[in-house]
């Protein structure tokens, strides 16, 4: 039995065999599998083989005409080597006799060659090193491609353990047989967590090296509200988690009795819960909960999810259904935020080296005009007669929210002069999630309707911490002194214009923060759609003098451990059973 603490990512207890999948890298760990699944594994490094070196050849194709034949005879070395008879036998023979699994044995064999190249005086064979790394993460790719595509068929539930998983790989889960997640990446707003809310599937991330402390087939369990895993768990353990899993299912319908009941302080204050959504269709669950509208759809997952760019008709389709089950309630569309890790195949492939501060986002629309200006119509039409509101991701510069806005407005010219009907009167605002936009919030808020604090990236950008990266994951804290100040600064810009400001980030659904949060005078807080019912309950015990106390009392603190003490212990007061 081992037990790891990673990040507690998305609550609730599963326990189930592992399905584990291997590292993006390729880093494999050693598995071995049972002797009924040697064909398979067998079968899988032969279509993998063969797939490779058919890429190979049409790749040297390409590269005689293109490049002429020297260039080319770079692939005939790589389509010799995977063919060579003696590779395949050498791989096949681990897998028979070792029972390792077909990528385990195919990187021990590359290793293997790729040592002996690099011992030999030779130059030339020194160099071609190289060409083995190359070899080896192709047949790689394959092979674990067709792994990947079998958590889309999922015959029985199962905990996934994996390296990470990627936006597109989530969206393509097979959700009815994924009971957990355990990851060894990320952090708390790492966007593998954001989805694992959104699944409403227990998940701990930031376990370092999960993937090779388990084997696949072997029981796990996962305990998301406190951020613990165990492998290989004792009867006595088991049992202990069964009796967790089910307080927890009682916490959660407890809390649905709550949906019908408004979020209302004791001092009668009416605060906005709306809810944030990934996919079209969740728009009708995320009502469900009891929210009020949909605060955040996040429309790059429409783009992950394809494999293929969107066509217009094809976006316009995804908005409409999500005005559909949106019945009438306000639903912010938020343009595509793609970038950094956010990113798919048919996109630009282009790798910044910094990529959260690279070419992402709105700046990635603004470069990319024609494929945003299709995005836009496709919005403006849908938003047609719906309670839609546009936002803008990412604003750095004022400059950039007025080309957002004026290729908007060029949009909907080029949209009457095709007569195509669509909605002028649309809201626009836009997301306060970089240091610089926060703190010209006075200047942003009169040029726009309302504003959104993505707390995620304010939080990443003001502490210079990266959000998906589990080695700084520690230091990631949006209750630090620095990220409320800009928060509270935001809200009083918002006061001044007169324009609504939320919170749409991942703290709007910690129960932790909420208090917090009203009392820097928020009324409208956007979440995970399972986070509503519980911030309903909170926000229903306490009153805003209350809430005005305890911020306060926060904003006099300079260090991010006395804010976090305190925010538990006024947590406590009021919600004793949160986090069980
Ligand atoms: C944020 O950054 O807080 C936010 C809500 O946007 P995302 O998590 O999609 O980057
Ligand atoms: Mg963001």
């Amino acid at each position: 039995m081992i037990t790891k603490k990673g990040i507690n990512a998305s609550p609730g207890v599963a326990i189930g065999p592992a399905l584990v999948l291997d590292a993006e890298e390729y880093r494999i760990p050693r598995r071995t599998i049972d002797p009924s699944e040697v064909p398979a594994e067998i079968r899988t490094l032969d279509a993998a083989l063969e797939t490779s070196r058919q890429e190979l050849s049409e790749l040297r194709v390409a590269a005689a005409r293109k490049l002429g034949d020297k260039t080319a005879a770079i692939f005939t070395f790589h389509e010799e080597f995977i063919a060579d008879k003696p590779l395949r036998a050498a791989v096949v023979e681990a897998i028979e006799k070792n029972r390792y699994t077909a990528a385990y044995s195919f990187g021990q064999e590359m290793n293997r060659r790729e040592r002996l190249f690099r011992n030999v005086a030779d130059s030339y064979l020194k160099e071609r090193v190289r060409d083995l790394y190359d070899i080896e993460k192709r047949v790689l790719r394959h092979i674990l491609g067709r792994v990947r595509e079998r958590i889309t068929k999922l015959t029985e539930p199962v905990v996934i353990v994996a390296h990470d998983i990627t936006p597109s790989q989530a969206i393509s889960l097979d959700r009815d047989h994924v009971l957990g997640f355990a990851i060894n990446v990320g952090g708390q707003t790492s966007h593998t967590a954001i989805i694992a809310r959104m699944l409403d599937i227990p998940a701990v991330v930031a376990l370092n090296d999960i993937t090779t402390d388990i084997a696949g087939g072997e029981t796990i369990v996962i305990d998301g509200t406190h951020g613990i895993v165990v492998a290989n768990p004792d009867d006595d353990t088991i049992e202990r988690y069964h009796i967790r899993q089910r307080e927890y299912r009682a916490f959660e319908e407890q809390l649905a009795e709550l949906r019908d009941l408004p979020a209302v302080t004791t001092d009668g204050v009416r605060i906005s819960l709306q809810a944030n959504i990934e996919l079209a269709a969740e728009a009708r669950f995320a009502l469900d909960t009891g929210a009020e509208g949909i605060g955040l759809y996040r429309t790059e997952f429409l783009f992950l999810s394809s494999d293929r760019l969107p066509s217009e008709e094809q976006q316009f389709e995804a908005f409409r259904s999500a005005v559909r089950h949106a019945r009438g309630k306000p639903l912010i569309i938020r343009t595509m935020d793609l970038g950094a890790e956010k990113m798919t195949d048919y996109l630009d492939q282009h790798h910044d080296h910094n990529p959260a501060l690279g070419l992402r986002s709105l700046r990635y629309c603004l470069s990319h005009l024609d494929m945003f200006k299709t995005h836009l119509r496709a919005i403006l039409r849908a938003a047609l007669d719906a309670d839609v509101r546009i936002m803008f991701p990412m604003i750095t510069t004022l400059m950039e929210l007025r080309q957002a806005r004026s290729t908007l407005h060029d949009v909907m010219e080029d949209l009457e002069d095709d007569e195509i009907p669509f909605a002028r009167d649309v809201m626009v605002g836009m997301m306060v999630e970089t240091p610089a936009a926060a703190l010209l919030s006075n200047a942003f808020a009169k040029e726009v309707a309302f504003m959104s604090i993505g707390t995620n990236d304010l939080t990443q950008y003001t502490l210079a911490v990266d959000r998906a990266n589990e080695r700084v994951a520690h230091l990631f804290s949006s209750h630090n002194p620095a990220v409320l100040k800009l928060i509270r600064d935001i809200v009083l810009a918002g006061k001044r214009a007169g324009v609504d400001v939320s919170v749409c980030g991942e703290m709007a659904g910690a129960p932790m923060y909420c208090e917090l949060l009203i009392g820097l005078g928020l009324r409208q807080l956007s979440m995970a759609p399972t986070d509503v019912p519980e911030i309903k309950k909170i926000v229903r015990s306490t009153s805003i003098k209350r809430c005005e106390s305890i911020a306060r009392k926060v904003m006099r603190f300079d260090a991010d451990r006395q804010v976090l003490n305190y925010l538990r212990d006024k947590l406590r007061e009021i919600d004793p059973e949160s986090g069980i």
